[in-house]
């Protein structure tokens, strides 16, 4: 047997975990204190030695100043993305942090970024598993929110990188639990995971066909979950004792730590006995001891769950689907503990949701089976490769040899995107649609999948056919492209396999590659398409110079606009972008009011209801690549 151990991690807001296959089922490795869940916090101490964990708890207590929670907050988002989080919680900037920056944290004198800090979470569970296994970890699989964008989703493939671990594939949560209850056995239905954690609210609607998970609609509330609850009970308990006791608390910070330490355990306490007694030793000698029953903390939260009812039904209507079309539910999240909790999603979804397995540990189990399916593990499991993302951004060529994403690096499949393009010259009757796979900004640094032509359009002024691209990744792996003129109905279409032939070491490199020459890759982009706008302008100037508006404009602001043209012709094919930009800018400003004039002839002519095959467009010769087009009349 290889000693290639792959284990699954829920990499949590709250808390995280690693999981393994043991035999034909998956299990928790336990930390060195014995415990599953390891805290997300991270604390330096006093001589900046890294601590993580339970051990990091105390030190958000006694010098908060000195540690981090929450952080996946922050994965893969701009200084601009958080400014709710920092309105919510203590993160602590870096001082010198500019606009644009990558976001950097200070934990006592020194900054991390938000990979750097879920890494050092990482290398945690990584020294769990290494010990438990005797020997190096190297290799992982790593859950995700369902709705984490590329950005999120890279930060946290960095952090696993940055920790020593070789991600093989980031799988959404809300599968890997479907996965940890063997769901995908099931071939066909449809799941609703309801994922109630510490401080978030996650509801996912998952179709399953041919044992493939695909996310029909995810909806939640960011800010929403267990710490609610704790923060509530501590008020209840400070107003308590300055009722009863005549004390008032509120600022001694190590007496509201000891209150929401035993309002927690009350709370655990309370999913599993029918009343809790609270006793708490405040500083000074004097004791808080109440009793709570379930049922008046039941009333006490009930306006905390009934939040979550709304995007639960929000995410129904977005997936086209009644609740009684639902097949499973599962549970994920601590706070699913509470039987008010599985009362309330019981009733939203009239069907009993999946308990047996620990609502906190499900997702870990999970990526544990994913790794183990990914591993080669299991023959039943070895069909079930596909439950994939694409490992690489797929596009088309657009005219200036410039690539246009359409389905993004990391997509789950099945995938499909459509974008629409247009022609670049007057009477352009052929497109051509190249292929591409990667991450550049060029053509030619990515690698070149299929070309087909979409031929036969009618001549049409430059920019007003409306070309629809299709992208479409099928549960196979198969990509499917399609275009389709719409003014005139002419299609082509292509399959293509894009992961074929692709080893990892070659899309590690291409990321490789598209980070160091993401800079130069920009500037490079920038002058293309500055270069296409100017020859554009130029073209349409031409045109504008046979109108019969432009014997209307004095022979003064003809010769303004010919030096100005002059100008742009001469800068154009340098590789100067400001220059070309400046002349853009100069000639349109320049040609404004031979524009309006010649808007009011197009009216005039338009009103006269002359054909298009009058306008004197001519069928082109050229057969150029599309010209991205966003939005259309
Ligand atoms: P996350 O996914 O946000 O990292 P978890 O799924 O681990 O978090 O959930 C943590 C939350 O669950 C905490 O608020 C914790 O107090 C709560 N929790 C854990 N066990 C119970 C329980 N038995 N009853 C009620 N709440 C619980
Ligand atoms: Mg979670």
């Amino acid at each position: 047997m290889s000693s290639d151990h792959i284990v699954g991690i829920d990499l949590g807001t709250t808390n995280s975990l690693v999981a393994y296959m043991q035999g034909e089922a998956p299990a928790v490795i336990p930390g060195e204190d014995g415990l599953n869940l390891v805290p997300s916090v991270v604390a330096l101490d006093e001589k900046n030695q890294v601590i993580v964990g339970n051990g990091a708890r105390t030190y958000l207590i006694e010098t908060p100043e000195r540690a981090v929670y929450s952080v996946k907050r922050l994965m893969g988002r701009g200084v601009e993305d958080i400014r709710e989080e920092l309105k919510l919680f203590p993160f602590r900037l870096a001082d010198d942090l500019q606009d644009g920056e990558v976001l950097r944290i200070k934990i006592g004198e020194r900054t991390y970024t938000p990979p750097e800090i879920s890494a050092l979470v990482l290398r945690q569970l990584k020294r769990n598993a290494d010990r438990f296994f005797g020997e190096p970890v190297t290799k992982a699989v790593i859950t995700v929110p369902a709705y984490f964008n590329d950005a999120q989703r890279q930060a946290t493939k960095d952090a696993g990188r940055i920790a020593g671990l070789d991600v093989l594939r980031l799988v959404n949560e809300p599968t890997a639990a479907s996965l940890a209850y063997g769901l995908d056995k099931n071939k066909h239905g449809i799941v609703a995971v309801y994922d109630l954690g510490g401080g978030t609210f996650d509801i996912s609607i998952l179709k399953l066909h041919d044992g493939i998970f695909e996310v029909v609609a995810t909806n939640g509330d960011t800010h929403l979950g267990g710490d609610d609850i704790d923060n509530l009970l501590i008020t209840i308990a400070l107003d308590d004792i300055r009722g009863d006791l005549g004390l008032d608390v509120r600022r001694s910070g190590e007496a509201v730590q000891r209150i929401r330490k035993a309002v927690i355990e009350a709370k655990i306490a309370l999913s599993s006995q029918a009343s809790v007694k609270l006793d708490v030793e405040l500083p000074g000698g004097k004791r808080y001891q109440r009793e709570i029953t379930r049922k008046a903390f039941e009333q006490l939260l009930q306006p905390i769950i009934d939040r979550t009812v709304g995007p639960c039904k929000q995410a129904l209507k977005d997936a086209g689907l009644k609740p009684e079309q639902i097949d499973e539910v599962v549970l994920v999240g601590g706070s699913t503990r509470i039987p008010k909790v599985r009362q309330l999603v019981q009733d939203l979804f009239g069907r009993t949701p999946h308990t047996d397995l620990n609502p906190d540990e499900v997702v870990a189990l999970g990526a544990a089976v994913q790794a183990n399916i990914l591993g080669g593990g299991s023959d039943v499991t070895k069909e079930m490769l596909l439950l994939d993302v694409t490992p690489l951004s797929l596009g088309i060529e657009v005219a200036g040899g410039v690539t246009d994403k359409i389905i993004l690096r990391n997509s789950t499949i099945p995938a499909s995107a459509t974008q629409y393009y247009t022609t670049q010259v007057d009477g352009q009757t052929n497109v051509a649609i190249h292929v591409l796979q990667g991450e550049r900004e060029l053509a030619r640094d990515c690698r070149s999948l299929a070309r087909f032509d979409l031929k036969g359009i009618p001549p049409m002024p430059a920019g007003m056919p409306r070309i629809e691209v299709k992208f479409l990744i099928d549960a196979n792996g198969i990509m499917h492209v399609s275009a389709r003129e719409q003014r005139s109905g002419k299609e082509a279409e292509i399959d293509v396999q894009p992961s074929y032939g692709l080893t990892d070491e070659q899309v590690e490199n291409m990321l490789l590659a598209s980070f160091d020459y993401a800079e130069e890759d920009f500037r490079q982009r920038q002058v293309i398409e500055a270069r296409r706008e100017a020859e554009t302008i130029l073209a349409a100037l031409a045109k504008g110079k046979k109108n019969e508006a432009w014997p209307e404009l004095t022979s003064e602001e003809r010769r303004k606009i010919e030096t100005l043209e002059k100008a742009l012709a001469e800068v154009k094919d340098g590789d100067d972008y400001q220059a070309i930009r400046n002349a853009i800018d100069a000639l349109n400003q320049g040609t404004m009011r031979l524009a309006e004039l010649m808007m009011d002839s197009a009216v005039s002519t338009a009103l006269k209801g002359k054909a298009m095959d009058d306008t004197g467009i001519e069928e082109g010769q050229q057969a150029g690549h599309p010209v991205a087009k966003a939005d259309f009349e």
